[in-house]
């Protein structure tokens, strides 16, 4: 044994990690695993297939990177060749392939194993490049590997261990399709790992098809984040919303903070109002270019700018150590959502704070985030240094955004949606009617008052976890 796997944590030693490995965890400063660390890599390290229920800030991306990178390290490779990827990991979006990619890096730095990220909306020909070489793992969003596939730049015939991360949140996304392909073309012969946050009948379908006698662990269920961040919301007209949200972030000298709007356009106006205030404000979402997304959270991460306000697909996989802060300028319409999005805070045992700006038209939202997260959000009246804005400087579009048709709509086109006609604004679900402060148009006349037949959402299933019995390979 070497100095530096004596000075490794002995709770990641028993877990049977080679030194290298091990060196790479002790300089990123983990003493020990976390409880989905210590569930999952034992079993990946077995071989068999993994069913795992874990949400982003659990210690996933370790928990199947590190025992990866030991199988890799230690097991003889076959017919390498360039392009021919012997570990593929599959993720819903561009930043968390950036992030896995980042940490496959990390864990390992002291191994001669090579990686690369591939995703959509960047330049193609450095991947092209990227692929003449040896590429041991491959990190990888389903659209543009199936255009690799389709150029017959990259080969997986070599895979022998294959990775679906945030497994709900590409079905989500509409990736079925593109996910069938992918398996089509892998070995027979594999391990599988499959990691989702939530397991609705598609995951259990899909899961039954990939996976052969799968181990499942579970630990973070999707509202345990919850315990650790502390939850507010202040009731305040959506047109308040702004000049509220510039007057916290001053008077309490917060300086790193991550706003969720529920549009691409919302965000960028906020984002504009906010530098008009002095507040330094980028936004992030889908019709942001890659280098313009990923500059602006460079430059949040290193402090450059104050505030990331953030749509929810965006926000997706965005890992900030000690994020303090996370402002729900608008409810999310899908509750779950909601969890996601605090789960951007307290991560890794840290506390955090999650402040909700909730309008009137929000309280459907409202009760239906706290029917899930199965306790209720603290309301604070605002503090009486708040002056609302003159009525000539209100925000023009003052009505909290309208959900869309359907998850799938939500999920990609959050700037395209169609208005739902009526939807979570059915009688009932929120007080209706009654004029918003500063001059807002009365509710009463939209949506679903406009809709009488329109019926509330058809609540998600919330199966039981694991409840699935283990199928066959089916691909
Ligand atoms: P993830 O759930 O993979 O997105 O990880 C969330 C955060 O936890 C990342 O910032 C990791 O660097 C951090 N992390 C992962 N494993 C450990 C560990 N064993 N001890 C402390 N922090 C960790």
């Amino acid at each position: 044994m070497t100095t530096e796997t004596s000075a490794a944590s002995p709770a990641f030693v028993e877990l049977g990690l080679a030194e290298p490995i091990l060196r790479a965890i002790h300089d990123a400063g983990y003493t020990t695993p976390t409880p989905i660390q210590a569930q999952a890599i034992p079993q990946v390290l077995a071989g068999g297939d993994l069913l795992a229920a874990a949400q982003t800030g659990t210690g996933k991306t370790a928990g199947f990177t590190l025992p990866i990178l030991h199988h890799l390290s230690t097991r003889a490779a076959q017919a390498v060749k360039p392009g021919r990827p012997r570990c593929l990991i599959l993720v819903p979006t561009r930043e968390l392939a950036a992030q896995v990619e980042e940490s496959v890096k990390t864990y390992g730095k002291y191994l001669s194993l090579t990686s690369m990220v591939m995703f959509g909306g960047v330049n193609i020909n450095p991947q092209f490049k990227a692929l003449k070489s040896r590429v041991d793992i491959l990190v990888a969003t389903p659209g543009r590997l199936l255009d690799h596939l389709g150029q017959k730049t990259v080969d997986l015939s070599g895979v022998e261990i294959l990775v679906l991360d945030e497994a709900d949140r590409m079905l989500d996304m509409g990736f079925i399709r593109d996910i069938k392909k992918v398996l089509a073309v892998l070995p027979r012969q594999r391990q599988n790992l499959l990691f989702s946050a939530t397991f609705s009948d598609e995951i259990r379908t899909l899961a039954n098809g990939l996976l052969h006698n799968p181990k499942s662990v579970e630990v973070a269920r999707r509202n345990t984040t919850v315990e650790v961040v502390e939850q507010s919301m202040h009731r305040v007209p959506q047109a308040h919303k702004r000049d509220l949200l510039a007057h916290l972030i001053k008077h309490h000298d917060w300086q790193q903070v991550l706003v969720f709007t529920r549009t691409k356009h919302g965000a960028n106006k906020l984002a504009e109002k906010l530098n008009k205030d002095n507040i330094s404000a980028a936004a992030i979402h889908g019709n942001k270019s890659q280098s313009a997304r990923t500059k602006a959270l460079a430059s949040f991460k290193d402090g450059s700018v104050r505030v990331l306000v953030a749509t929810d697909i965006a926000a997706r996989g965005i890992d900030i150590d000690q994020l303090p802060q996370v402002v729900n300028f608008e409810l999310p319409n899908v509750p779950e959502d909601y969890v996601h999005r605090i789960g951007r805070t307290g991560r890794a045992g840290a506390t955090g704070s999650a402040l909700s700006l909730v309008d009137d038209e929000e309280v459907g939202y409202l009760r239906d985030i706290e029917k899930l997260i199965k306790r209720s959000i603290v309301r604070v009246e605002i503090e009486p240094g708040f002056v609302p804005p003159a009525k000539a400087d209100l925000m023009s579009d003052e009505r909290p955004p309208r959900p869309p048709q359907g998850r799938g709509g939500q999920r990609q086109g959050q700037n395209s949606r169609q208005p739902q006609p009526g939807g979570r604004n059915a009688p009932g679900r929120a007080p209706q009617g009654k004029p918003a402060a500063g001059g807002a148009k009365p509710a009463a006349n939209r949506g679903a008052a406009a809709n009488p037949s329109a019926q509330p959402r058809k609540p998600r299933p919330q199966a039981a976890l694991f409840s699935s019995k283990p199928g066959s390979r089916g691909h």
